[in-house]
């Protein structure tokens, strides 16, 4: 039996678009209304059943399922459970590809939701609670609401839309390859070569707003792993040794000097950060060794070299001066995002329509990661920020993502829905 809210749903989506204008928003945006439910019970459903990276099998499950219910053509196990469909429209077009990230990360809930995880699961030889604490789980079920309304104007739909499911964007376990550049390494883009790619990520921000940002707009983020080599000695005779546990004092203030004396901070900031420091055994015994671990953030390519550079430069030397030697190994983890200044400019009217003037403000860099970057790196690419902090809340002082206690006010989907909807529609009707 029909229900009358599926009938309602059945004859929003069908309505057709004639033109961008008053038209084809007001049914897009019916469209997510209709959607919003099924958004926020699918959001609540992978929220309860939050997955790793590379091991999202159950989240891919119900995407495929999802999109070829709709009549999208769909490839899945794409970087291990990658979930890609194609939306052909009738009319010819370009290509435009959305993007929402599926990982859980492994985080103990501690936030009281009646859809709560309880999940637990392997990592790193480990068992470990595991929590949408990104709200990725948001990012997935958004998509899939995006998903629906585009399908239901495929007759309208001028080109194609790519919807992009990804893995493993908190980056894969550790020993494994995965996300945003292991789907391109896999081909992604070789047969269907997008000319956009949009995404969101949702966050600190008053509900239902955007925030976005022109040009570098995520940090590139490394990893530094030094070791500091010395001579074991009696800690009662140090003169007898080569101290590492004071050199490392040393290079931990050296390494400051970078970001705050050799980076220039009128062009752009810069953040090296030492997270562990590991030495010794006993206390009277100075060790022969100490090993920092830490992460450089950078928004441009040679000040990311620059900085590279530098770190072996005041590590090597402090290590010199005091008669020790230091390994120095440095991994590039992912690039900066750079959002595409034309395409901001141009879609900025399609979002101020979708949440108004007021409603999208451009904001600061921000020194996090996300993988998008790989994509944006390939075709032009734009990434928002979608806030969703409950109303009355402090968006400043609210639990940010990665927290146990994070949260997102669900109102805030259904922009999120449009926003996807739209700007894959008016980017496809807009082609030059
Ligand atoms: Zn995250
Ligand atoms: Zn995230």
């Amino acid at each position: 039996m029909i229900s009358p809210r599926n009938m309602l749903l059945a004859t929003l989506l069908a309505m057709p678009v004639t033109s961008y204008a008053a038209d084809i928003q007001s049914t897009l945006d019916h469209a997510a209304d209709a959607v919003e439910s099924d958004v926020i019970r699918w959001r609540r459903d992978f929220h309860q059943h939050p997955e790793l990276g590379n091991r999202e099998h159950r989240t891919a499950g119900i995407v495929a399922n999802h999109l070829k219910s709709l009549g999208i053509e769909v490839t899945t196990g794409i970087a291990h459970t990658g979930v890609v469909g194609i939306l052909k429209g009738a009319k010819p077009g370009p290509v435009v590809a959305l993007r929402a990230d599926m990982d859980a990360l492994p985080v103990k809930e501690m936030t009281g939701l009646p859809f709560a995880s309880t999940a637990v699961a392997e990592y790193g030889g480990k068992q470990v609670p595991v929590m949408h604490a990104c709200g990725h789980d948001a990012h997935t079920a958004m998509l899939m609401g995006a998903a629906s309304v585009l399908a239901a104007q495929r007759s309208e739909l001028s080109g194609t839309v790519m919807f992009i499911f990804q893995p493993a964007e908190e980056s894969p376990p550790p020993g494994e390859e995965g996300g945003a550049e292991l789907m391109l390494e896999q081909g992604l883009f070789d047969t269907v070569k997008p000319d956009a790619v949009f995404g969101l990520h949702v966050g600190a921000g008053t509900s239902g707003t955007v925030t976005y940002r022109s040009g570098p707009a995520h940090a590139a983020s490394d990893t530094f792993h030094i070791t500091l080599k010395g001579r074991q000695s009696h800690g009662s005779m140090p003169w007898f040794g080569v101290d590492p546990v004071t050199l490392s004092g040393q290079v931990v203030l050296g390494l400051q000097t970078i970001a705050s004396r050799r980076v220039n901070l009128m062009e752009s900031p810069a953040v090296i950060s030492v997270g562990t420091i590991r030495g010794g055994v006993r206390h009277n015994i100075i060790p022969s060794e100490v090993t920092l671990e830490g992460t450089i953030r950078s928004f441009y390519d040679h000040q990311r070299a620059a900085i590279h550079a530098d770190v072996k430069q005041v590590v090597e030397h402090h290590a010199e001066a005091v008669g020790a030697t230091a390994d120095i190994d440095i991994q590039k983890g992912y690039p900066a995002l750079i959002n595409d200044r034309a395409l901001i400019a141009r879609m900025l009217p399609t979002i101020k329509q979708v949440v108004g003037e007021t409603g999208a403000n451009e904001g600061p860099m921000v020194f996090g990661s996300d993988d998008f970057s790989y994509f944006a790196n390939e075709t032009p690419g734009l990434f928002l920020w979608l806030g969703t902090t409950p109303p009355g809340e402090d968006p400043m002082k609210s639990e940010h993502n990665h927290s146990p206690y994070f949260d997102i006010d669900e109102p805030a989907l259904s922009n999120g829905v449009k926003l996807l909807s739209h700007l894959a529609f008016v980017f496809l009707a807009e082609r030059n």
